[in-house]
């Protein structure tokens, strides 16, 4: 793949089957047999610092369960759809997600340093890439170079931070360039899953902008910021990146007042603003994560008041159908 940082991160090391897993230790040799025909339609991926932060003594392991695969997800509840968020109807040109008046998103690649099993893209992200050819990638810049409303550029995908720092460096500078783009974002998982990816290298490119660049990290319990994971972020926010935080609700993670206080905490602790706990999209095969949007708004609000303002993230829903995000509370009545 041209541009993605191979070397590390497409290393032995990274486990991508069931076999590799229970080689590992994280999956029974049981299990295998399903796991495998999990892997036939969903990609598995767990990085050596998400596989070293795994309690294999805890069955339930909140960091197992994000990412080990399960028999589960073969069946399909009749509710879960295979686009949740509808991107496909908002795609102008392909990479491209255009929903909101001054935002788009851009999708320069569809491989993650990891493959979440609660994933809302899951039916599109995957090891084979999904990376833009040089003339997808320049009509997809052509298409924000002509669009004077979409101030700010959101990098998707995928994890950008897979993409080597010169080619990252190189879309998110033409995209600074442009005069009506006031603002640049990144989503990733990189800087927990795959911290060794975040080279001196990577923060230079993301640090030269013109532009203001935020990066959103998404992490859903306290233990994915590792001492690796610290550093990582730290080098991210010397270089002048602004960071915020994006956590999924997710039934045996962080569903209690506790893990999500954790979670919350650890993120301010690492320099990261809390900005949206998202209910689970029902993507195919993730019902074992669902947590009722009732229970979500009870747990929020068990964390009013117990812990700083700062903490507090925007607890949202993608509505189907491409209606977008809206908050889901809790509300407050006047007392
Ligand atoms: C989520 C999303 C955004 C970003 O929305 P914010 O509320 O600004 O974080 C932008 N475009 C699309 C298509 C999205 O799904
Ligand atoms: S890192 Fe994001 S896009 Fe990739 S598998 Fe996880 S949730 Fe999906």
């Amino acid at each position: 793949m041209p541009g993605i940082s191979s070397g590390r991160i497409m290393s032995a090391r990274t486990l991508r089957s069931a076999a590799d897993l229970a080689e590992a230790g994280l999956l029974p040799n049981a299990a295998v047999p399903a796991v495998e025909r999990v892997g036939a339609r969903y990609s598995i991926a767990v990085t050596p610092a998400v596989a070293g932060l795994v309690d294999r003594a805890d069955p339930a392991d909140p960091i197992a369960r994000q990412y080990i695969p399960d028999a589960a997800e073969l069946l399909t509840a009749p509710h879960e759809l295979a686009d949740p968020t509808a991107d496909e109807p908002f795609t102008p040109v392909k990479g491209v997600v255009h929903r909101y008046p001054d935002r788009a998103l851009l999708k320069p690649l569809l491989a993650c340093p990891v493959y979440c099993r609660f994933c809302f893209r899951r039916e599109a992200v995957g090891a084979d890439g999904g990376v833009l050819g040089e003339a997808e990638l320049e009509a997809a810049l052509a298409w924000f170079a002509r669009m004077p409303a979409v101030r700010e550029a959101i990098l998707t995908g995928g994890d950008p931070l897979m993409l080597s720092p010169r080619r990252l460096g190189s879309i998110l500078g033409r995209l600074s360039a442009m005069p009506h783009i006031e603002l640049l974002r990144v989503h990733s998982r990189v800087p927990v899953a795959a911290p060794d990816l975040v080279t001196p290298a990577l923060a230079e490119a993301l640090g030269a902008l013109e532009r203001p660049i935020y990066l959103c990290v998404h992490a859903n319990h306290a233990r994915e910021f590792s001492p690796a994971a610290m550093e990582a972020l730290g080098r991210l926010q010397r270089a002048g990146v602004v960071l915020l935080g994006q956590s999924v609700l997710l039934r045996g993670v962080n569903d209690s007042a506790e893990a999500l206080e954790g979670l919350f905490r650890a993120m301010l602790r690492a320099r990261i603003k809390p900005y949206y706990l998202h209910q689970l999209d029902p993507a195919p095969g993730t019902a074992r994560f669902a947590v009722p949007v009732e229970e979500g708004r009870a747990l929020l609000r068990a964390l009013r008041g117990r812990v700083s303002g700062l903490a507090w993230p925007t607890y949202v829903q993608e509505r189907p159908g491409g209606a977008g995000k809206v908050p889901l509370g809790p509300a407050y009545e006047e007392a």
